[in-house]
């Protein structure tokens, strides 16, 4: 049932069935406008499906962009409750730990400027460290921080709830149907799609990498950076990885060489990533994985006897600058644009803000920074 108040009903193309086009698919029907999805794939299958998907405000900057995360972080378990499905949704926070001495001093400052914008992130000491993950090998630490707020989720499973919502908000949905062509004119926007013409108030552009792409279709010029990601997957383990976090970042076994992350899905299946949230790597072998996870076991014994499953190299929606890029174009008055990286974080709150804006008109400041017009 609509939850706004009776007007003309908006027509909508979203284009894009990501976690970010899937969550502001969902969010516009709700609120009662009248829908179409079109993916050339599935539901979450695009960077969606390569992503950590560790859910956090702790690895952003400046202090706006980090607040920008941290509510969206708030909104996460509202926005879960709408789906009659579990999206593996799960907080824990994210226990970090370093090696070295000169490391030390980066995390404690790190951890410093943290509780500086008030978000929680607390020193370790080794007993503590063994109290929340008493499984753990950490080997030499010098430092250790916990993240409290931290959390997970699977955002394929995310995206496809988000879809399956929408539908039961009456949104018609055409996957494995490519968008070809976008025209604009001061009342509307159409695609050509699988052949198909749709004619809508509004087209979102929701394609991830393939966005800048979509926006030059509209004369939009929205530049991403090539960013590639590894992240590998275990086969399922039965027992649980970790006691208490759901994100560990653990240091290099050897200097030199990325850090680890992991986290387990809930499948049971680990996630293993190097370096940070924006490394890039573009090793998708056999022999990584493996590699890979051999490392991680060393600090979580849990690991040995996994299999190693290689994932294929992700690509990260990428804007320029790294920022978000939300918002109509004033080149292309009838296009919304919705590209970011970090969008499985930030998946609730571009919906919220995207449907704020194209249903209820309204210009929202929080969003001042993130406007495609900053590219022109
Ligand atoms: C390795 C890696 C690690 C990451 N780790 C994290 C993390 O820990 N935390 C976090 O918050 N974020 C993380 N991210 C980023 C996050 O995954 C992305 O920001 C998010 O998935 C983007 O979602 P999206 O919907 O914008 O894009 P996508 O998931 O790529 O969806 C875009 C969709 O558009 C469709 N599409 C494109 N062009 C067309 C067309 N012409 N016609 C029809 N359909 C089209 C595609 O098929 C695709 O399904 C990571 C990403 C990667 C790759």
């Amino acid at each position: 049932m609509s939850t706004g108040p009776s007007k003309k009903q908006l027509n909508i193309t979203v284009v894009g069935a990501g976690i970010v086009g899937a969550a502001i698919a969902y969010s516009l029907a709700k609120r009662g406008a009248a829908v179409t999805v079109i993916d050339r794939g599935r539901p979450g299958g695009g960077a969606t499906s390569h992503s950590f998907a560790w859910i956090n405000a702790t690895a952003k900057h400046p202090v706006s962009y980090h607040n920008f995360n941290r509510r969206s972080l708030g909104m996460w378990d509202r926005f879960a409750k709408d789906f009659d499905t579990d999206v593996g949704l799960r907080w824990g926070g994210q226990m970090e730990w370093v090696a070295t001495g000169e490391s030390a001093k980066e995390l404690e400052s790190r951890a410093a400027q943290l509780q500086a914008w008030g978000y929680p992130c607390q020193m370790l000491d080794g007993v503590q460290m063994a109290q929340l993950e008493p499984g753990l090998t950490p080997g030499t630490v010098t430092a250790a921080i916990y993240c409290e707020l931290d959390g997970m989720v699977e955002p394929t499973v995310a995206a496809e709830a988000c879809i399956k919502a929408a539908t039961k908000h009456g949104a018609s949905v055409e996957l494995e149907t490519e968008v070809s062509s976008l025209k604009v004119d001061s009342s509307s926007a159409t695609v050509v799609a699988g052949g198909e013409t749709i004619a809508a108030d509004v087209v979102v552009l929701a394609g991830g990498v393939d966005n800048t792409q979509l926006a030059a279709m509209a004369g939009i010029t929205i530049p991403q950076q090539d960013s590639p990601g590894v992240v590998i997957r275990t086969n399922p383990i039965s027992q649980p990885l970790l006691t208490h976090v759901s994100v560990v970042y653990a240091p290099p076994l050897e200097s030199g060489r990325p850090e680890i992350h992991l986290r387990q899905c809930l499948d049971g299946s680990a996630l293993i990533g190097e370096g940070t949230q924006e490394s890039l790597a573009r090793n998708d072998t056999q022999l990584h994985a493996d590699e890979l996870l051999a490392r991680a076991a060393e600090y979580v014994p849990g690991l040995k006897g996994a299999s190693a499953v290689p994932v294929s190299v992700g690509y990260r929606p990428m804007p320029l600058d790294g920022f978000p890029v939300i918002g109509f174009s004033p080149k292309a008055p009838n296009v919304y644009l919705a590209l970011t990286h970090s969008g499985v974080t930030l998946a609730p709150m571009m919906a919220q803000m995207a449907t704020m804006e194209i249903v209820d008109g309204a210009n929202v400041d929080l969003l001042a920074d993130y406007r495609p017009s900053r590219f022109d």
